[in-house]
């Protein structure tokens, strides 16, 4: 992934919906719904922002990194 910002997921706000998993163009995919939960593999993610665009209730955000 990109060094400067890394996915973060909030929990509270996420509706479960999977859209970021079939968003993600990433293949293997980056990001992947388990037993409820976001889970993001940052060996797999390149920041890309798609996922963050798609979700519905704006539960993945960028935190840029000093
Ligand atoms: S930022 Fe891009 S690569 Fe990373 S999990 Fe989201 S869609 Fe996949
Ligand atoms: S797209 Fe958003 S609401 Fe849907 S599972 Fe992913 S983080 Fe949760």
């Amino acid at each position: 992934m990109a060094n400067d910002k890394k996915l973060v997921w909030q929990e509270n706000i996420c509706a479960g919906c999977g859209t970021c998993e079939r968003s993600c163009p990433s293949e293997p995919r980056a990001i992947v719904i388990t037993e409820g939960k976001v889970v993001i593999d940052y060996n797999l993610c390149d920041a890309c922002g798609i996922c963050i665009k798609d979700c519905p209730v704006k539960a993945l955000s960028f935190e840029v990194l000093a």
